[in-house]
């Protein structure tokens, strides 16, 4: 009944939603207008707007319009804060390790350890570079020199800033991304909400649960920053590279040269993929079904186990699927390597044996045994 006419149902309002969407509209102000002296004293009263997100224990003396501001933040997965980008002007209001500002994640987040000894973990964006001349370099400042072993984090890192820069002629903004000028209504609000929560599309908050799941894995980081870049499309596969401007000889497979290589077939649709999964399923002798994307894949595949101790196992094996895959398909392209599903299944089993091995406390077990026989380790 609450559907639009268009869309089969008869356009009466879900009063619910319709107060969320209302309520998210003076969240929006007070994010939009720091500095207003409205919303200084509403910090001053309650706490920081930028910890909204977090913000789980309201105050029992707080007004009751106050109240429901808070709520609605905790409603629906945390639609607002999800659905509301941190876009970087001159990185003056933004702080660099706290504040979701790339790709959806805190750095604080993804980088524990690195974030233990960062300089100042309050700085905002703009103290983790300079300019030279014209191009922003990004120089991120420790208290330490960090250990060999943390050199990778922080060169993945720096991959991860590639490509970003600050813009000095604005200010840093918010936008909300189902607007396309970026402003929020209203009316946009209340047609995700009753989109998303009306149980339409989960495919966000699944992202969300996913990338949360995904940094607690046990697989090198830069394996994990990986991952990552595949759920959000911004990985070089061919046909991303090409909608970037890039020339390629051709977009097929790496594979199979059937198909296009986009990031569904060439991690789950591709004929050599699916056989990989099928294979590493039979080796894990688990019963799998696949559905059609990547995300909805990790959550099935991850919550294969019974047991807490399986999904871990079962977090480390689906990166290393795709890292390997990823590996694999490289060494195609760039070494004139063929295609060989054994090759990429051995590949997997050491990686993730090498990964569980080397993170997991009290955990050692031979290779062979994990090679043979890993349903061992998850009974
Ligand atoms: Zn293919």
């Amino acid at each position: 009944m609450c559907k639009s006419k268009v869309e089969g149902g008869l356009g009466i309002k879900d009063v619910k939603l319709f107060n969320w969407a209302l309520l998210g509209k003076w969240v929006w102000r007070c994010m939009l207008s720091p500095g207003m002296l409205w919303a200084k004293v509403l910090h001053d009263r309650y706490g920081r707007i930028e910890s909204f997100s977090n913000c789980s224990n309201v105050d029992r003396r707080a007004s009751w319009w106050w109240k429901d501001i808070v709520g609605v933040l905790q409603q629906g997965n945390f639609w607002l804060d999800e659905k509301t980008e941190r876009c970087i002007g001159d990185g003056t209001m933004t702080r660099f390790w706290e504040n979701k500002w790339i790709g959806g994640v805190c750095l604080f987040d993804v980088f524990p350890r690195l974030y233990s000894f960062a300089l100042d973990p309050l700085s905002v964006v703009a103290d983790n570079g300079t300019w030279e001349g014209s191009t922003w370099v990004w120089h991120v400042n420790w208290r330490r020199e960090p250990f060999v072993h943390e050199g990778r984090s922080v060169n993945t890192l720096l991959d991860m800033l590639q490509g970003l820069q600050v813009i000095s002629s604005r200010q840093d903004y918010w936008r909300w991304i189902y607007d396309k000028d970026g402003v929020f209504s209203v009316k946009s609000a209340y047609l995700w909400l009753q989109r998303s929560v009306g149980g339409e599309l989960r495919y966000s908050s699944d992202f969300q649960l996913v990338i949360k799941s995904l940094w607690k894995c046990k697989a090198p980081i830069k394996c994990l920053v990986f991952c990552w870049q595949v759920l959000l499309n911004a990985f070089p596969c061919k046909s991303l590279l090409q909608v970037r401007g890039v020339e390629l000889d051709n977009n097929f497979c790496s594979f199979c040269s059937l198909f296009v290589e986009d990031p569904l077939h060439l991690f789950l649709m591709c004929p050599m993929t699916f056989n990989t999964w099928l294979a590493v399923a039979n080796w894990l002798e688990v019963a799998v079904v696949f559905p059609n994307s990547l995300i909805s894949l990790y959550l099935y595949w991850t919550n294969l186990g019974i047991y807490k101790k399986h999904s871990h196992f079962l977090r480390v094996v689906w990166v290393s699927v795709i890292w390997s895959l990823w590996l694999h398909r490289n060494v195609i392209i760039f070494q004139q390597g063929t295609t060989n599903c054994k090759e990429v299944l051995d590949n997997i089993k050491l990686r993730s044996w090498k990964w569980i091995n080397s993170s997991v406390p009290g955990c050692s077990f031979s290779y062979t045994s994990w090679y043979y026989n890993p349903s061992l380790y998850f009974s």
